[in-house]
């Protein structure tokens, strides 16, 4: 069964990977490809590495796991559960923590399989979502971690925008630098890796204001949408369709455009609410809501209009388009990051490389 499907266009990806790549490689910044908006299909992570990155990033511990037959270094990018640390060490190289229990139960499982896991200490800078907000609490865990056996401290990282919307500026991500100084200082210990943030701070590096010293950003949005995520602009010379979602037509039918009889819930509990367009030339396509929200996708065809769904039926009106549709027609749609996300992680949607 190859409908519906996820087109994946390699090259484009690979184009996407290497223009971000060679920008912060000239700033000194190492990018590690971020595979959780794919689920960390192996087969496109290999394209990031081919493009450039340094590292590879997921969120997920089974994502990674997909990725243990390829040679690079990663990185487990949401705070490890007490309860997958065997996992963690298992398929992750280096995670992002702030929770000093964690990092020693990371400690006692790495020693038990002879490795050494390496920690990134995450600093909130303002976002509320993860990490250390008061500073003397970065210090104190540092004292903790440089006494464990199977951890090394490999550096300090933030994440901004995810929560809280804010707009990562040199004035909140030069903190960073402020306290590896500390750190060198105090204890005497050289950060490898400060990782200034995700897609969102990509704008800092065009517009050159990136503070020295920042050396990691952990990009997955912009590689493959070309988007910059603090203000969603385009990033010059990058493609925005490297993923489409083809359905299959199953009904073809004239119907009115609003529904015979009295209008209770549909099959989500809501109260639906039509538009009165007459008499319309309705489109059944084979995908639903399980598969995929109707916020995440837009016809490539810009005549077709998208009248709703249910869990397996999505509804488009196409009485407008220039094109005489028939049932078993294919129809196109570009999808944004949460559409990528859902369509890839759904087993009824087929993902092809093309
Ligand atoms: C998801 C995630 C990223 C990547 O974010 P993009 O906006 O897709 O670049 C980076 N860091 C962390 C901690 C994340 O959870």
């Amino acid at each position: 069964m190859s409908y519906p499907r996820v087109e994946v266009d390699l090259n484009k990806l690979k184009h996407n990977v290497k223009t971000i790549v060679s920008r912060c490689n000239e700033k000194d910044i190492k990018v590690a490809g971020v595979t959780k908006g794919f689920c960390g299909d192996p087969k496109i992570a290999k394209v990031y590495v081919d493009g450039g990155v340094s590292f590879l990033a997921d969120s997920r511990v089974e994502n990674l796991k997909k990725l243990r037959n390829i040679d690079i270094p990663k990185i487990l990018l949401r705070l490890p559960m007490l309860s997958e640390v065997e996992y963690v060490v298992q398929y992750a190289d280096i995670s992002l923590n702030s929770e000093i229990e964690t990092i020693k139960a990371l400690s006692k499982q790495a020693l038990e399989f002879n490795k050494v896991h390496k920690i990134i200490l995450m600093v909130d800078l303002g976002d509320l979502r993860e990490g250390y907000f008061k500073e003397e609490e970065i210090y104190d865990a540092i004292e903790k971690i440089i006494k464990l056996e199977g951890v090394k401290l490999e550096g300090i990282g933030t994440n901004l925008t995810c929560h809280g919307g804010i707009i990562p500026r040199k004035d909140n991500t030069i903190r960073l630098i402020e306290i590896k100084q500390k750190v060198k200082e105090n204890y005497n210990i050289d950060l490898e890796i400060i990782s200034g943030g995700n897609s969102s701070s990509l704008h800092l590096v065009f517009n050159g204001e990136m503070p020295e010293g920042i050396n990691q950003l952990r990009l997955g949005e912009s590689l493959i949408l070309g988007r910059e995520t603090a203000f969603g602009g385009k990033i010059k010379d990058t493609f925005n369709d490297i993923f489409t979602l083809v359905v299959e037509a199953i009904e073809l039918k004239e119907k009115p455009s609003i529904p015979i009889g009295e209008i209770g819930m549909d099959a989500f509990g809501n109260k639906p609410i039509f538009v009165d367009r007459g008499i319309r030339k309705r489109m059944i396509s084979a995908i639903g809501k399980q598969d995929i929200d109707l916020e995440n996708i837009t016809p490539i065809d810009k005549d077709i209009i998208i009248i709703g769904g249910s869990s397996d039926h999505l509804i488009l009106d196409v009485t407008d388009s220039k094109i005489d549709y028939s049932v078993g027609d294919k129809i196109r749609f570009k999808l944004d990051y949460g559409g990528i996300l859902s369509t890839t992680t759904s087993e009824y949607v087929k993902t092809v490389y093309i």
